[in-house]
Order: structure tokens, then C-alpha cells, then sequence
């Protein structure tokens, strides 16, 4: 068996991401690859397809190419390389930076670890463009997206209610697109100003929520010839989740020794937890919980929405996990108790998501190591946060 870098060879086709996911499965079950990909002499795949595309989806560096039975380990496959940043922390472009600069913090809370179950905070606001979450899948759709077409001076465009519009504004930049965010009428301001410093047009309008948009930028689309690059459906926004966000938790709870029992965080898009969730049934091999915040009936919380509106990787990925209402009153209690006892500022879906988990403590079950994702800082939403509830 060799180790062949995986950007080397050459596939004859693409495949999608449910045609390999069984297979991408059974990778984080066994945690190493059984088989060979064949190759040819000039490294056109002629056997392991499959296997190509999964490696392909999980962000590996290497692939074991051969005949027959191969044997390599996740970590003869480079599989944690791509979230383990150089130490020095120096960057040659802002890019480079929401690409290499993982993983983001875990930071253990003293405001919501109790008894044997230890809370750890993962700060999405580290990405540095959007200062959330949303960085991970605009930059791995962009870039895969200028992988395969010139996007030079094309128009990406997409509903979002911030944070994922200023992360499209800045990725694009720099592939010399064009941003166009669609915003529903409850936006955050500092969603339009942003993107629009970043170079995207933006376009306000009286949608409820950011889905209902999707048929006006499907004819926007046809009508203009833009590239909508659709965070809600584009399975890259999972996938962007699998081989960062999982992984990187994956890797900081081994190399700190956690013994993770489960993950809470809020639902919009449902792709950073839907991936989480994914990752660790098959990772490991211990009961793992995943519990999901979304906003309770006639309340918004910014950047999340109720399962009912439709979220595909929650339908049809997503297994064994509990969604918990939380009213916003609720998230910024939440909010302002991390505030007060560890002295940093989580934005109110992070809050949601851990009013999600202290009401499913007996869903958890047992103690241990709990991972809350918080996508973005509290520094946005001062005057949600500032106001008496
Ligand atoms: N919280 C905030 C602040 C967000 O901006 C978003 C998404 O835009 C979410 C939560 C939900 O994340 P996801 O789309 O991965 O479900």
C-alpha cells in the first residue's frame, strides 16, 4: 500500500454526498480504511470511487492507493490535519486565516458545569469573518464552487439574516466575486452593514423567515445569471460541518481526555448539528446525545428557526436526538448568566442552546463531558441582550 496525496488522483465523476455516506459512516465507526483505491498509471481512479469521494467529503490529506486490502489509520490519512493550524499563527491572507486558524476554543463553564457534568463552551467567534459559525460553510462552498468554475466577477448570492451573508461577502472577495444577501425583515443591522463594507449588495425585504426567499433568488438566478450558492440545501454546508466542526471537537476532547457524552447547540440551517450529530454516532462507541435549541412558537431568536420549517439534514441524516423550545427571554438569562460568571459574552443562540441542555439533563443520562456549540458573540445583539425580559 502507498499514501498518494488525495489532491493527486483523478476521479472520473463526482459523487454526492448521500451516495457515499454509508461509507463515510463506517470510516468514523472503524476510525481506519480497509480497502485500496486503484489507480492507474497516470492516477486515474479505476476501483474505490466510493471510497475516494467519502476520503474527499471528510477533508483527509492522503488516500492508501493499491490493490485489494489496504490498511491505513485516520491518522496515516492526515484526517485531523486540515483543523490543527500552524502554532505560530501567522496567516498570508484573511482567507487563509478561517481556513487554518482552527480549531476554535473549547473553554470549560463555571456558570453551567454542575456535579459530575462538565460544560464546554466551542467559540464560533473565532472565525474571523463573520465572527461565527457561519464562516465554515461559506468558505467551504465558495472555494469548492472556484474549484471547478471561474467565479471571477460572478454574483453569489443567498438568504441569511447576518452572519452567513458577511462570511459569503468576505469569502467571495477574495475569489474577486460578488456577494448578494437577501434578508428577512427581522435582520440584524449589523448584517447589512457588514456584508455591505465586505463588498455585498444587499436586499431587505418583508420575509418572515430567511427560507421564504429562496423562490425570489430562484428567479433572481434564472433572470440575472447568479450562482446561488443555497446554505439551506447545498449539502457542502454538512459537509463543511463534518470535516471541521466534528472533527475538531473529535480531536480536542481526545487530545485533552473528555469523555464527551453529548453536544447542544441551536438549529437554523440544522447543518453544524445534523454533521455532529452524524459524526458522533458512528465515532463513538459510548451513548452519545444530541440535543438541538429551536425557538419556541411565535418566538425569534436570531439565526435559529423551528424544525417544522424544513431543515433536509435534520429529515434525513439526523438520529436519536431531542429539539427543545427556548423562548428568547429564556436564551438571554442564559446569556447573562455565562456573562456573570465566566466573564465572556455569548450571543443568544449559544444561550438557547444551553437552556436546551439544562432542560434535558435526564436525556444526557449520565455524566461527563457535554460540548455547547455557541455560533457567535453576545457583542451583536447588545440590545436584546441589555433589555429586561
Ligand atoms: N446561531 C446563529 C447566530 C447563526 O447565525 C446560525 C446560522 O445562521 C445558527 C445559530 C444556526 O446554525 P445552522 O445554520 O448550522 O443550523
Amino acid at each position: 500500500m502507498k499514501l498518494a496525496a488525495l489532491t493527486s488522483l483523478k476521479p472520473p465523476l463526482e459523487m454526492s454526498l448521500m451516495e457515499v455516506l454509508d461509507v463515510i459512516g463506517s470510516i468514523l465507526e472503524k476510525g481506519y480504511v480497509g480497502e485500496c483505491i486503484e489507480v492507474d498509471s497516470k492516477l486515474n481512479i479505476v476501483r474505490g470511487l466510493e471510497l475516494y469521494w467519502a476520503l474527499e467529503k471528510l477533508g483527509v490529506k492522503y488516500a492508501p492507493v493499491g490493490y485489494g486490502v489496504c490498511r491505513a489509520s485516520l491518522e496515516d490519512l492526515g484526517f485531523y490535519d486540515n483543523v490543527i493550524g500552524p502554532q505560530h499563527r501567522v496567516y498570508y491572507s484573511s482567507l487563509e486565516l478561517a481556513v487554518k486558524g482552527l480549531p476554535t476554543p473549547m473553554v470549560k463553564l463555571r456558570s453551567f458545569s454542575a456535579g459530575d457534568l462538565r460544560v464546554w463552551a466551542k467559540l464560533e467567534w473565532f472565525n474571523p469573518f463573520s465572527l461565527s459559525i457561519k464562516d465554515r460553510p461559506a468558505v467551504h462552498i465558495v472555494s469548492s464552487i472556484a474549484r471547478k468554475a471561474d467565479i471571477e466577477g460572478k454574483i453569489l448570492a443567498d438568504a441569511s439574516s447576518a452572519n452567513f451573508g458577511i462570511a459569503l461577502a468576505a469569502t467571495a472577495l477574495h475569489y474577486g466575486a460578488k456577494a448578494r444577501v437577501y434578508l428577512p425583515k427581522r435582520a440584524g443591522e449589523h448584517g447589512r452593514l457588514v456584508a455591505e463594507l465586505m463588498g455585498a449588495e444587499t436586499v431587505k425585504t418583508e420575509a418572515e423567515l430567511t427560507v421564504e426567499l429562496l423562490s425570489r433568488i430562484y428567479s433572481d438566478t434564472k433572470r440575472e445569471g447568479l450562482i446561488h450558492v443555497n446554505q439551506f440545501m447545498n449539502d457542502l454546508n454538512f459537509e463543511a460541518h463534518l470535516r471541521t466542526t466534528s472533527k475538531e471537537i473529535d480531536y480536542q476532547a481526545r487530545a485533552a481526555g473528555l469523555k464527551l457524552v453529548g453536544a447542544a447547540g441551536p438549529i437554523g440551517t440544522s447543518g453544524h448539528m445534523s454533521a455532529i450529530n452524524f459524526y458522533f454516532r458512528k465515532r463513538l462507541k459510548g451513548p452519545f446525545k444530541t440535543i438541538m435549541a429551536q425557538p419556541a412558537p411565535g418566538e425569534h431568536i436570531p439565526g435559529t428557526r423551528r424544525s417544522e420549517t424544513g431543515m433536509i439534514w435534520l429529515a434525513m441524516i439526523a438520529e436519536d436526538f431531542k429539539i427543545v423550545d427556548v423562548t428568547l427571554g429564556e436564551a438571554v438569562e442564559a446569556v447573562r448568566r455565562v456573562a456573570k460568571d465566566d466573564g465572556i459574552l455569548i450571543g443568544p443562540s449559544g444561550g438557547a442552546a444551553l437552556v436546551a441542555l439544562s432542560k434535558s439533563i435526564d436525556f444526557i443520562g449520565e455524566g461527563g463531558d457535554v460540548v455547547v456549540i455557541v455560533p457567535d458573540t453576545g457583542f451583536k445583539y447588545l440590545d436584546l441582550i441589555g433589555k429586561k425580559s
